[in-house]
């Protein structure tokens, strides 16, 4: 198909199409491989009929017109109505509204802050946001896009946030603070408690990316297993970036971005008047956006409901329990200690990009980390399917890279 770039002179028809769309998905990595990476996250096979059911009924409607559609903006409102109770952690007056992904997310939280600080802070002109070194990726690209020198500071031993290190690179230009719950290097939840205390004293905004724990954490917390605290019962705050389409699972294409008021949400938005036509109020940045994204995810949270979410994470955390244990168990294969569905490891005497060259041989899709070199997982509920094939394929792997009889080296990196 790839050879294909013109566009056809005569239409393929339906049938054309999808055999061709057949062709290119027989080229992905296999399904049940998958279901040990970050592009999986979804849940049993039902589910996934009513998600995709869900996005197929609201096909074509384009949520940037949502004027025109009661019916979504009720989807919208009970959508972001329980991303507010989700993430609120019992406090009152949070509000969240939806985005096309993680990036958008973090991008509008970025923006509301220096809106934020254009009015708090005038005097700054160079604005700064620090964060530990773990922070996503996206959080240099959002800097970059909105002008904020980002200031990544390293993280302790356990691999999270140093608040002291985080408070000494503090400077009078600084309007943010940020952490993560987790973090997607090192899977580990930031302290934000520290960080809270930190930021409350420079009177700075505070953001935590739960974009891959946010719809996970307060589940596994409900199994009884402790975690650190980063919603919004946190004093101190102000945003939380959190991914429907990881977790939530729910159709690819839909976040929420959380505020603690109205107030600190107004900063958020953007609504140009200076065009022919009608003010051009948005939810987020973009602007068409699939309705069917909305409805999916609406799906998914009614599908499951909360009862549903903590049997997903505790058949995921047992999942992972079982993993680690079988982890430790291969003579240098060594896991750090991660709090939610990520699972990463190291390797004494033994390359990790061989490891993970040898994994891809197999059909395994996981990535990894560079600094430190890491294998990295990311665990969902339908990994448990998948474990003792995992732990079995990583011994021969390990077993042939300590025989000299393999060497192929993978590579650590996620995208592109
Ligand atoms: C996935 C992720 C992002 C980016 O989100 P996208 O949905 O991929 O745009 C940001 N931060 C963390 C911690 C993530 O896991």
């Amino acid at each position: 198909m790839s050879e294909n770039i013109s566009l056809p002179k005569q239409g393929l028809g339906k049938a054309g199409v999808l055999s061709k769309l057949d062709d290119a998905l027989a080229k992905e990595p296999d399904v049940l491989r998958g279901n040990m990476s970050c592009y999986a996250m979804k849940g049993s096979e039902e589910m996934v009929d009513v998600v995709s059911q869900a996005y197929q009924k609201y096909f074509f409607l384009n949520g940037v017109a949502r004027r025109f559609f009661p019916g979504l903006q009720d989807l919208e409102a009970s959508l972001t109505g329980m991303a507010a109770n989700i993430l609120g952690g019992g406090a009152e007056g949070i509000v969240a509204n939806v985005t096309s992904g993680g990036t958008e997310s973090i991008f509008c939280a970025l923006h509301a802050a220096r809106e934020w600080a254009k009015k708090t802070k005038p005097h700054i002109k160079e604005p700064e946001v620090v964060a530990p070194y773990s922070i996503h990726a996206t959080f240099s690209k959002g800097c970059q896009y909105l002008g904020l020198k980002l200031v990544r500071v390293p993280v302790r031993d356990d691999w999270r946030a140093d608040a002291q290190a985080i408070e000494k690179a503090i400077t009078p230009n600084t309007i943010m603070v940020a952490g993560s719950a987790p973090s997607w290097p090192y899977g580990v939840i930031d302290n934000m408690d520290q960080l809270a205390v930190v930021s409350k004293k420079h009177d700075l905004w505070l953001h935590v990316d739960a974009c891959v724990g946010g719809y996970l954490s307060p589940f596994v917390s409900m199994l009884g297993i402790d975690l650190p605290k980063w919603d919004f019962s946190v004093d101190g705050v102000h945003s939380i970036s959190a991914d429907l389409h990881k977790y939530g699972y729910a159709a690819k294409g839909i976040s929420t971005v959380a505020w603690r008021s109205e107030e600190l949400q107004q900063y958020h938005f953007v609504s140009p008047t200076d065009w022919p036509c009608s003010p051009y109020i948005t939810q987020a940045f973009t602007g068409s956006r699939p309705a069917s994204a909305v409805a999916a995810a609406w799906a998914a949270l009614n599908y499951l409901g909360e009862d549903g979410y903590i049997a997903y994470a505790d058949r995921a955390m047992k999942a992972k329990a079982r993993l680690i244990e079988g982890l430790r168990k291969i003579e240098g294969i060594e896991p750090i200690d991660t709090d939610l569905l990520i699972v990463v490891y190291g390797a004494k005497g033994i390359r990790v990009e061989q490891i993970v060259g040898g994994l891809s041989g197999m059909g395994w899709t996981s990535g990894g980390v560079m600094d430190p070199p890491l294998a990295h997982l990311v665990l969902d509920p339908l990994s448990e399917d998948v474990v003792d094939l995992y732990l079995e394929d990583l011994r021969s792997v390990v077993d042939s890279i300590r025989a000299g009889k393999s060497s192929a080296e993978g590579t650590l990196s996620y995208a592109d």
